[in-house]
């Protein structure tokens, strides 16, 4: 009697285990066919995702295309305009059309080149590169520039003569200071300051700032400079032609370069802003936009 109930107590054990471990086993199956229809579903939408993109990326890049060549024409023909013996109130009205078609002008060119970077179709030729001598020559324009449209500005670089090289890709490199530069220049008010600093950091990096004493970003708008089409509400920034597309670019180009940027202001007008970025020292893998 004793064995047969102990034989009886492990078939049941048995059995019970058993159940258990069919029903642990079939909830676990249950578990990763879920998972796997879950994953299958996030793969399909990445994929379209990826392609709306790219058909998006596109379909910009063929309409800047496509926008270029009658804006051009408009210019050409509004030069030609400006070269006849025209009225006061005529000069005005063709003054009007040429900062308007320059303006457009700007904005095709900004929309093609943040589309060919994200649809990883800008890649850089980086090569040994001095920083200060990429400063020197922006400056020497944005000088230019405030002697020509009467604009008196401090401007000023600060860069020790044994800086370390980066690996940059020039023509990139300078679009980007270009960028900061022209918005300090624009955003600063006549007789203010601009200056740009460049220091080899701690890291195996350079670091370029670029400060004014300009308007200022508002604590609570520094964190929207970067998205694309932003321009504030300061009265002097409205009133200046502008795109909302230069630092988006700006830090697009950056990141390609494994490289860093950031701003800071203190949001008080006449303290303005310092805007800074990094490029590496050495090749870091430097490249393709975010695809690459
Ligand atoms: P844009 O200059 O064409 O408006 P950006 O993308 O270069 O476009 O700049 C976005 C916005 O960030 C500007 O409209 C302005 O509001 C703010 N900003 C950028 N640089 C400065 C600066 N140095 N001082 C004050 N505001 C700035």
């Amino acid at each position: 009697l004793f064995v047969t109930s102990l034989l009886n107590a492990a078939g049941l054990a048995m059995v019970v285990f058993l159940a258990f471990g069919l029903r642990y086993y079939s909830r676990r199956e249950a578990r990763m066919v879920a998972m796997q229809a879950a994953q299958s579903e996030l793969e399909t939408a990445r994929d379209e995702a990826d392609r709306a993109n790219a058909a998006k990326s596109q379909f910009l890049s063929r309409m800047s295309h496509e926008l270029r060549t009658p804006m051009n024409a408009v210019l050409g023909f509004g030069q030609l305009l400006e070269m006849d013996d025209l009225t006061e109130t005529q000069r005005e009205n063709v003054s009007f059309i040429m900062r308007s078609g320059r303006h457009l002008l700007r904005l095709i060119d900004e929309v093609l080149d943040i589309s060919r970077i994200e649809a990883g179709r800008v890649t850089l030729a980086p090569q040994a590169l001095d920083l200060r001598e990429v400063a020197e020559d922006v400056l020497a324009d944005v000088l230019r520039r405030s002697q020509e449209e009467n604009k008196p500005l401090a401007i000023s670089l600060e860069a020790p003569r044994e800086l370390p090289r980066v690996h940059g890709d020039s023509e990139r490199v300078r679009q980007i200071l270009d960028n900061l530069v022209d918005n300090a220049y624009h955003y600063t008010p006549v007789d203010g300051q601009i200056q740009v600093r460049i220091h080899a950091n701690s890291g195996e990096e350079v670091q370029v700032d670029v400060s004014d004493t300009g308007v200022g970003i508002a604590p609570e708008d520094q964190e929207r400079v970067f998205e694309r089409f932003y321009r504030g509400e300061h009265p002097l920034v409205l009133a200046t032609p502008g795109t909302g597309l230069g630092l988006p670019i700006v830090k697009q180009l950056v990141e390609m370069h494994r490289g860093r940027i950031w701003m800071t202001s203190k949001g008080i007008p006449g303290e303005g802003s310092t805007f800074s970025f990094t490029i590496p020292r050495h090749q870091k893998s430097v490249g393709r936009g975010k695809n690459g």
